[in-house]
């Protein structure tokens, strides 16, 4: 292929050093955040950029594609896109991909790590530990994971992943989404309010977004009861946080575990003010080798997609019809 009609791939927010050196085999590589002037650079290289290679959580929307006309692609690294406008893009004619299951085990054993530390009050008996208050008596007695009725908000991929572990804990397991599933045998309620009233965990896997922004709030925590966890693994936006704060204040629910936020990396002060809550800063899939995987899904798609293969993960809202 001829220099000039080499793809020319913008990097925006995706520092990932194996990212940009696989892409770097094939594509001609630019980074937005080091253009001094990113007007000036996207209204000189703007025209030229044919796809895109997206950090977690990059807000993508009209404004920018307006200044890619050539755009083809925007590949993006994680599964949750409710940052990327996704109508636009389909409008347009341009398709999103994601880095869907290589990351759902890994965001699963964290769920389950959230909700037995919280429960259990892991990281408070550490604190103890390490306050030196052990050798004046021990820590005191917590709430149990026996005898409890998991709700999964979600049962999609991580969802599914979630309730094969949660198995393995002897809960009963009960989930809420959209479409009962015909393949699991878990207990389906066709209202979120309906499922907080059969069980005392609730875990957040949906996606985040508008149809989902809000859904857990106060009535739903009230649902809960007294004894209720709420553990959240999906994305800030689906909690109304401040109907979360307030009902853990009050004693409505028990406690929280959450590795995100509204305003990520804001959290409230109310939160982290609060000892019956567990807070983790957005680590669901951090580890090395689920991000590397990520990594490799989203730079599969570019190549696939500049082969003339088409995309290999493309979100269902984008979907492939050839071309
Ligand atoms: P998925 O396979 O698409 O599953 C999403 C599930 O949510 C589906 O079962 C869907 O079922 C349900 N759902 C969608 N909209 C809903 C609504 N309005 N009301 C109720 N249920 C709804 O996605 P996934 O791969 O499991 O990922 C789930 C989310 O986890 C991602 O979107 C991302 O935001 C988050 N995530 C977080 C981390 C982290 O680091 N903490 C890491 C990875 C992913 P129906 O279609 O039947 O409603």
């Amino acid at each position: 292929m001829p220099p000039d009609e080499t793809p020319e791939i913008l990097l925006i927010r995706q520092t990932r050093p194996d990212v940009a050196g696989r892409l770097s085999e094939r594509f001609r590589l630019h980074r937005l955040e080091e253009a001094p002037d990113r007007d000036a650079f996207l209204g000189a290289a703007g025209p030229r950029i044919r796809g895109l290679a997206v950090g977690a959580m990059c807000p993508i929307d009209a404004r920018l594609f307006d200044r890619l006309p050539r755009l083809e692609i925007v590949a993006s690294f994680g599964v949750g896109y409710d940052s990327i406008d996704v109508a636009e893009a389909h409008r347009r004619g341009i398709v999103v991909t994601n880095t869907p299951d290589v990351l759902s085990d890994e965001v699963a054993d964290l769920a389950l790590g959230l909700l037995l530390a919280t429960i259990r009050r892991i990281p408070q008996a550490d604190r103890y530990l390490r306050a030196g208050r052990w050798r004046e008596g021990s820590f005191p007695l917590t709430t149990s994971l026996r005898e409890r009725r998991v709700g999964i908000l979600g049962l999609g991929r991580i969802g599914r992943a979630i309730a094969r572990r949660l198995e393995g804990f002897g809960v009963a397991i009960a989930y809420h989404g959209r479409t009962p599933q015909a393949d699991v045998a878990y207990t389906y309620h066709d209202s979120l309010l309906g499922l907080a009233k059969a069980v005392d965990v609730l875990i957040v896997a949906s996606p985040g977004g508008p149809g989902t922004r809000g859904l857990v709030d106060a009535a739903v925590l009230a649902a809960l009861g007294p004894e209720g966890i709420v553990v959240n693994i999906a994305r800030g936006s689906v909690i109304d946080e401040a109907a979360l704060i307030a009902a853990l204040q009050a004693g409505t629910i028990h406690g929280a575990g959450l590795d995100v936020f509204e305003n990520e990396p804001q959290v409230p002060q109310a939160l982290i003010d609060l000892d019956q809550v567990v807070l983790l800063p957005h680590v669901g899939s951090g580890s090395h080798q689920t991000r590397a995987a990520m990594g490799r899904v989203l730079t599969d798609n570019l190549f696939s997609w500049f082969d003339g293969k088409g995309p290999v993960t493309p979100v269902p809202e984008t979907p492939w019809t050839g071309r």
